[in-house]
């Protein structure tokens, strides 16, 4: 019997009194307690705000997402010790790979993320943003991370998911967390916060992990913090009304449950791919994790012409599945987490099933392969039916948080969306069909009531990640029962976990603050071309202005010789009435190679590459006669990761540098304009 221990204020520690008891899902073993009764909240989201919140801000966005690979690296060298505990919790191994893999290719995802970041602690969101008519004054948007720490309130359904998900966010953004794991299942959180600590790649205070029941943390929330809250409806409304969240304006994300909906289009009758398609996703999205997922497919929407079709065909793809041990030969369905859930569940569903009768799954006749069915968790699967949808509300008002799903018939796409809205917001639905007129309705009428739409049919499911599966680079979440909460979802997520500011002044100050130069701010004259300078010696807002050329008739010429781009605004005096043209005008793109010419330094130096254009704009015409120079200036500056151990570019020590490219003619006008990207060497000197 183990006492498992919370990880708080830089020391494992068990809590007071004797903990909540924690069961083997298979055998009803009991285990151990977690208790986190008596510890000091309050302290506890201080240290984590001064001791964690520090280091983190300070570090930029590339080393904090250096820091989660290294971090994922570590985990999944560690990954066989978290499937065998994961097996405690009723899980088959393709349920423990979601939990485990899943969660750990989350913290890989964000850490790719740095790549979207500056290399600074910030973020510069968007354009500036013009505030004055000669420019000396402008705005511009920053986003600095939070001085509090994230609280994650976390199910009991993803133990190690349910924590990486959400921390590799926070920790992108600079924000120390703690993990309340639900006392249910946290031996496995806890297992993986003992390695993540045990690592030291994590700044001490930046990850505590509370194991126990975790009442009381909510009244110590301060107005830096922001909470997240993933579970049921009902405890998620509860809390979002706590006082400290209110009086403090807290961040609240609330993730709750929801009764979400596949529909099968009515041209997938049975015999095309997407009838069995959607039969696939149903069984499938009913038995993993024994249909303890919060995006699992609770009502299965179907044509009325093809109930029955699907009813058979579920029913069958159902019964085969084998319930028991999942370290049985067979078994392709493992236990709720403990009996106290299968109790509530049971009630659950008796409480559906007066209004909504099984036409599949009886608890008396269940078959457990490998274990004792009277000691574990077990619960066969169950298909619930729906004759009157739109006047018997349990299907759309009750979760039942188990292998439970209801099927219901409708008349037409428009009654089938309104099926689905009476479940009040969803965080996920799927439309199965291959008829592109249903599914673009579909999607467009029912979209304002999801956080996420599967399309599937024969060519998406290919590839598809399915029903179930929220992505860290898109939003997870989904309005009204669904909690209104919006989380991962890539850059968005991190974003969560910051301040967003609104900056106003002179672009030089709004340059100074930003370190990205801003159209209008002070420049700084170069004398020596800074093509050939290192990355490191580029100064934010150097300028290089160019030598002058004439634009010629022969430039227009040759150029749309050498192009193929024969548009007749270039090429045909004669065809410019009613245009904006008033005679022949040189190529914008023309415009953009002569301004290369014309800062372009010939010669080899630490400039590598040219790596694009990140926004171009041709403002003005350019015709034969006119006069153009440049004005190229330092941007931005981004250096990149190298690794001598690899070839090619990756083995070069260097960084981006972005260049504004101000082209004007001889009113000084600008005409065109664009950021354009080099790579650039870095000094190896002053690279470790
Ligand atoms: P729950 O009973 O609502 O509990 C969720 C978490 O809140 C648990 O850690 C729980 O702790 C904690 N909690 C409850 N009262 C609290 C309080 N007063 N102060 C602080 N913490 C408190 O949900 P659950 O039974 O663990 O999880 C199942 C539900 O979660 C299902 O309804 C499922 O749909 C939903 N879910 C939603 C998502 C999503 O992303 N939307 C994901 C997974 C699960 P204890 O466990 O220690 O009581």
């Amino acid at each position: 019997m183990y006492q498992l221990n919370n990880y708080v204020q830089g020391q494992w520690l068990p809590g007071d009194g004797e903990g909540t008891p924690q069961y083997h899902a298979i055998t009803g073993e009991l285990m151990g307690t977690a208790s986190d009764k008596g510890l000091d909240f309050e302290a506890i989201l201080q240290y984590g705000r001064k001791v964690g919140g520090s280091p983190l801000r300070k570090m930029t966005f590339q080393e904090r997402g250096l820091m989660l690979k290294a971090l994922a690296l570590y985990l999944m060298d560690r990954k066989d010790k978290y499937y065998a505990i994961s097996a405690w919790t009723g899980a088959t191994r393709a349920d423990s790979w979601v939990d485990i893999e899943g969660g750990i290719g989350n913290v890989f995802a964000n850490a790719s993320l740095r790549r979207r970041f500056p290399n600074e602690p910030y973020f510069v969101e968007g354009e500036t943003i013009r505030l004055s008519k000669e420019n000396n004054f402008t705005g511009h948007h920053i986003l600095t991370p939070k001085k509090g720490v994230a609280v994650h309130i976390n199910a009991f359904n993803f133990p190690i998911w349910g924590m990486l998900e959400k921390i590799a966010v926070n920790l992108m953004a600079g924000v120390p967390a703690v993990v309340k794991a639900s006392e249910q299942t946290s031996y496995l959180t806890e297992a993986m916060v003992r390695d993540i600590i045990d690592s030291g790649i994590l700044p001490e205070g930046a990850l505590q992990l509370l194991v126990g029941q975790g009442r009381g943390i909510l009244d110590s929330v301060g107005p830096q913090d922001v909470v997240t809250f993933t579970g049921s409806a009902e405890t998620g409304r509860k809390l979002k009304a706590h006082p400290s969240i209110i009086d403090q304006s807290v961040p609240f994300n609330l993730e709750a449950d929801s009764l979400n909906a596949a529909i099968l289009g009515e041209d997938a009758v049975p015999g095309t791919p997407e009838f069995d398609l959607f039969i696939k996703e149903c069984r499938r999205e009913i038995i993993t994790k024994a249909g303890q997922k919060c995006t699992a497919v609770r009502r299965i929407i179907v044509p009325e012409s093809l109930l029955e079709a699907v009813q058979g065909a579920l029913t069958k793809a159902l019964s085969q599945t084998v319930v028991g041990d999942p370290s049985a030969e067979g078994v392709r369905m493992g236990a709720l987490i403990n009996r106290m859930q299968l109790d509530r569940v049971q009630q659950k569903l008796t409480e559906m099933m007066r209004s909504t009768p099984a036409v599949l799954g009886n608890l008396e006749t269940l078959e457990v392969v490998g274990a004792d069915k009277s000691k574990g968790a077990f619960l066969p699967p169950f298909l619930l039916l729906n004759e009157r949808p739109l006047e018997v509300m349990t299907s759309h008002e009750q979760e039942c948080f188990g292998p439970v799903s209801t099927l219901m018939p409708y008349r037409s796409l428009e009654e089938a969306i309104e099926i689905v809205h009476l479940g009040k917001g969803s965080l996920v639905s799927t439309i199965c069909t291959y008829d592109r007129q249903i599914q673009r309705e579909y999607v467009l009428e029912a979209a304002a009531w999801h956080g996420r739409i599967l399309m599937l049919n024969r060519h998406s499911a290919k590839e598809s990640t399915g029903h179930g599966s929220p992505l860290a680079t898109l939003v997870h979440g989904g309005p009204g029962r669904a909690g209104g909460g919006e989380e991962m979802g890539g850059m968005r997520g991190v974003l969560h976990y910051m301040q967003r500011t609104a900056i106003q002044g002179h672009p030089t100050d709004i340059t100074n603050v930003t370190h990205q130069f801003q159209v209008g701010a002070e420049q700084i004259e170069t004398q020596v071309h800074p093509f050939k300078k290192y990355f490191e010696e580029l100064q934010i807002g150097e300028t290089l202005v160019t030598a002058k050329h004439t634009v010629a008739e022969t430039d227009i010429h040759n150029f749309a010789n050498v192009s193929g781009d024969h548009f007749y605004a270039h090429m045909d005096a004669t065809s410019l009435e009613g245009t904006p043209f008033t005679g022949r005008v040189a190529h914008g793109y023309f415009i953009l190679s002569k301004a290369a010419g014309l800062f372009v330094d010939a010669k080899k130096g630490p400039v590598l590459l040219n790596y694009g254009l990140d926004e171009c704009r041709f403002i003005k015409p350019v015709y034969p006669g006119s006069t153009i120079g440049v004005k190229l200036t330092v941007k931005e500056k981004v250096a990149q990761e190298h690794d001598f151990s690899r070839e090619g570019v990756a083995a070069i020590p260097r960084g981006i540098v972005k260049w504004v490219v101000d082209v004007y003619d001889e009113t000084g006008e600008t005409v065109a304009l664009a950021t354009i990207l080099t790579m650039v060497r870095r000094k190896l000197e002053d690279v470790q």
